[in-house]
């Protein structure tokens, strides 16, 4: 059983943000920023690149909705809205979720600083766009 489908059916409790038919939105567990909140689809699909039409149009809908909110009640200076797809790219539950991170002046909540990757820039377009 997925930890976030018993989160939505109540058997485990959770901190709920917002709720409507389509999704649940609860303040994550071990929070990296002040707000850190998930928004959930209710209807179980492992990741993003599961997802139907549908869901990811709800689950958009609620993200922007739910960022905006969140980051002016917070007082934060900005936010990062990602969802993690897969191990490799930092996944640990597989129920589908969007973090929505406010993000403070001057905090290390979030990093994209990285060595950038050598490939060929032309043969990465070639690959995406073929
Ligand atoms: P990810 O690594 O993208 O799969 O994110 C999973 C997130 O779920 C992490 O930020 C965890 O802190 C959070 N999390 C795990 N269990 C719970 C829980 N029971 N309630 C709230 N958040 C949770
Ligand atoms: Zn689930």
């Amino acid at each position: 059983m997925c930890i976030f489908c018993d989160i939505i059916a109540g058997t485990i409790p959770s901190r709920k943000v917002y709720e409507d038919d389509n999704v649940l939105a609860i303040l994550d567990v071990n929070p990296l920023s002040k707000g850190h909140t998930l928004i959930l689809p209710k209807k179980h699909t492992d990741s993003f690149l599961t997802a139907d039409a549908e869901t990811v149009q709800n689950l958009a809908a609620c993200a922007h909705e739910l960022a905006v909110k969140i980051t002016e009640r917070t007082g934060a200076d900005g936010c990062n809205i990602l969802t993690n797809c897969g191990e490799a790219a930092g996944q640990s539950v597989s129920h589908l979720h969007v973090h929505i991170i406010p993000r403070y002046n001057g905090d290390s909540a979030v990093s994209f600083e990285h060595a950038a990757d050598s490939t060929d820039p032309d043969e990465v377009l070639k690959l995406l766009t073929k």
